[in-house]
């Protein structure tokens, strides 16, 4: 047969249709999802038949071969949007795999709130439209000391309003060795270059006195800006202001200071092991003007960004414009709401905050989940096993120099590529996220719930027995 013949051949759109097969695909996919991947399957075929020759092309033409295509690329369509996956990483606040996990509380106050109608911006009392942020204002307050706090889509959100609303057009003063930048997306030069505030640096890299702050006020002057570097630490040879110290001096030129804390919490976590990160409480209490943090870091709450401070500074952020283009939605309000209620008791919200407890959870805990995990897996010849400790991060920007003591499985997997096998294990159904350390695959337990481990023995065991 030659080209123009088969392609001639190719059957019509009405005969895939009228196949039996076809009926099913369309029941469970729709009729325009079905089509659409038809014709992208079809048009493949007529390249093919051009660039690769007859022989090869041929053999595809079959109608179920096409269907069986067809259909297969709509079960990988199926598998590639937003899910649930097990986080055998050990990292706690994984951005890439969505960082913090949501409270009970929070998720079942999601569903209610997001399932049907809610009192979002309805005011009971009066029978008439009521303020979004009444109760998250008063919750913040509350556990903040601040006089004043608002909420927005993420912290990067956050910071742009800020400097949008309180110093368009005016010079922002910022250490040079605070210029940070977070994941490559956030780069505090850039923000505020497209928040209209023109960056005044000072200092050097390592050292920042207050001297350099107060020679670069002037009239263009908006505020001076501190940012938390969160994910770095400047070591050795160095000097920054403290937060007093560059109150004082703002407050007598009549300047607010603004600071970006990035993961921001509400209790000092050094009880814990881990160590003293500033609080947004002492932020508030050492005068900062205005403060910045995320939801969905340390706090343990939905994305979101979280400013808090003084009253006439919040009220002029929420008169700006910009302020309706980055609010929050119901769901991350309610999620928000609920997750702040739970800190009024500290040990409360240390159980019951999923962030928090991992954070502070016995690392006997960890182990035991280790040596369960050990137990259940089925373990061919020339493969090895063994618990090994680890060091689990936090992650999200947070404590970038200190890592706690976790366990893990360890899998030598003998002839079979840990590369493959990790692969693999990223291809399942419920995707399992593994990482690769002196040519074993390591299943870090820190990330690992117990009620995840028959699930995730089950993977490994699926995926071990496949290749061996
Ligand atoms: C994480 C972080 C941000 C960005 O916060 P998002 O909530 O991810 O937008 C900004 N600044 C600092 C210092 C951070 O650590």
């Amino acid at each position: 047969m030659n080209k123009q013949k088969l392609l001639a051949s190719i059957p019509a759109i009405n005969d895939f249709l009228a196949a039996k097969k076809a009926e099913k695909i369309i029941k469970k996919y729709s009729r325009a999802r079905f089509l659409k991947i038809l014709r992208k399957e079809l048009e493949e075929i007529r390249e093919m038949i051009l660039t690769e020759g007859v022989e090869i092309a041929q053999k595809k033409l079959e109608v179920s071969e096409v269907l069986n295509s067809v259909l297969k690329k709509l079960e990988s369509e199926e598998e590639k949007g937003v899910k649930k996956v097990i986080n055998a990483g050990g990292v706690i606040l994984h951005t890439n795999l969505g960082r913090s996990l949501l409270a009970e509380n929070a998720l079942k106050k999601v569903e209610e709130v997001a399932g049907g109608y809610s009192t979002l911006e309805f005011d009971l009392e009066s029978g008439s439209r009521g303020y979004r942020y009444n109760r998250i204002k008063q919750l913040l307050k509350d556990l903040t000391g601040a006089e004043s706090a608002v909420v927005v889509n993420n912290n990067a959100a956050a910071v742009m309003l800020v400097l949008s609303s309180i110093s368009e057009a005016k010079e922002v003063i910022i250490a040079r060795g605070e210029m940070v930048e977070i994941g490559g997306s956030f780069r505090v030069p850039e923000v505020m270059e497209s928040s209209g505030a023109i960056l005044k640096e000072v200092g050097s890299t390592n050292k920042v006195y207050l001297k350099d702050y107060l020679d670069a006020v002037s009239e263009k002057t908006g505020a001076l800006l501190k940012v938390h570097t969160s994910n770095y630490r400047i070591q050795g040879f160095t000097h920054s202001v403290s937060a007093e110290e560059m109150v004082e001096a703002a407050h007598q030129h009549d300047l607010p200071v603004i600071e970006d804390l990035g993961s921001g919490i509400l209790f000092d976590l050094s009880k814990y092991g881990l160590p003293g990160e500033p609080t947004v409480q002492e932020g508030i209490a050492a005068g900062i003007d205005i403060l910045t943090f995320s939801g969905d870091k340390l706090l343990g709450g939905p994305q979101s960004g979280i400013i808090v401070g003084r009253d006439k500074y919040i009220s002029q952020i929420e008169q700006h414009p910009l302020m309706r283009a980055l609010r929050v939605d119901k769901m991350t309000l309610a999620a928000l709401e609920e997750t702040l209620k739970l800190y009024y008791n500290l040990e409360e919200a240390l159980q019951k905050i999923p962030t928090l407890r991992l954070l502070t959870e016995k690392t006997k805990n960890v182990r035991n989940r280790a040596e369960k995990l050990k137990s259940k897996i089925e373990t061919p010849a020339g493969v090895n096993l063994k618990i090994i400790e680890s060091e689990a991060k936090v992650g999200g920007g947070a404590y970038p120099l200190s890592t706690f003591k976790s366990y893990a499985l360890a899998v030598d997997t003998g002839n079979l590529s840990t590369d493959k096998f990790v692969y693999r294990l990223r291809q399942l159904k419920t995707p399992v996220i593994a990482r690769i350390q002196a040519g074993e695959a390591i299943f870090d337990l820190k990330t690992i719930p117990e009620k995840q481990l028959d699930q995730l023995a089950f993977s490994i065991n699926k995926i071990l027995a496949e290749v061996f």
